[in-house]
């Protein structure tokens, strides 16, 4: 994992010139076309689900020990799992999936589209 690769992708810009956006706002992970800074053609860059994939291992391997933690530690009743958990997941995975997404595109770029 090379660090530029990775600073790219965490800030969400353009895997092939690290300058223009990947995301049309701020609030969606639909893509531009092309990248409004170099016009590098975002059509090839599919993603998929993978993005989705890699977060429900990520968090999975994270929040279930954790609350296996809690619950043979702590004993809490079961409402305090839901109230403690479920938010957790939702903000976790609304703040990682655009980075992973971009992480995934940047990875796709450098292995496969600059392969070419
Ligand atoms: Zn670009």
């Amino acid at each position: 994992m090379d660090k530029d690769t990775l600073r790219t992708a965490l800030s969400c810009k353009c895997p092939h010139c690290a300058q223009g956006d990947l995301y049309k706002s701020r609030y969606t992970l639909q893509l531009h076309k092309n990248c409004p800074s170099c016009g590098y053609d975002f059509a090839g860059s599919d993603s998929a689900d993978g993005p989705a994939v890699f977060l429900i291992f990520i968090l999975g391997f994270t929040i279930v020990p954790a609350a296996l933690f809690v619950e043979l530690t702590f004993e809490p009743p079961f409402w305090v799992h839901m109230i403690l958990w479920t938010p957790l997941v939702i903000a976790l995975t609304v703040a990682f999936l655009r980075p992973v997404k971009s992480y995934v595109l940047a990875l796709h770029h450098k292995y496969i589209s600059e392969g070419r």
